[in-house]
């Protein structure tokens, strides 16, 4: 039997051309993948979607020069500056792995 769990992510976007910035809810699903790491699925609106620092553009210019933050909802007080700082940075490998 495989531990699920689910969280609430908010990921907030920058557009680097023209400044707009949005933010998004993801539900993200977490599973135990039985080889004592984890595996994990977003999901937006009840459906499966990428994740959330990858194949977003700027809904007023269609850039994708687009500059990606994660918000663990509810947590921000307990969380302290350097902890946030490293899930940007975080971010930034990922999407250098994703080859933008
Ligand atoms: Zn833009």
């Amino acid at each position: 039997m495989h531990d699920t769990w689910s969280d609430h992510e908010m990921w907030v976007y920058e557009c680097l051309a023209c400044m707009t910035s949005w933010d998004e809810q993801f539900e993200v699903r977490h599973y135990d993948d039985g080889h004592g790491g984890e595996a994990a699925v977003y999901e937006r609106g009840g459906q499966r979607c990428t994740t959330p620092w990858t194949d977003h553009v700027c809904p007023n210019c269609q850039s994708q020069n687009i500059k990606v933050f994660s918000k663990p909802l509810g947590r921000q007080a307990e969380v302290p500056k350097a902890r946030a700082d490293g899930d940007v940075a975080m971010v930034f490998h990922l999407r250098r792995l994703h080859a933008w």
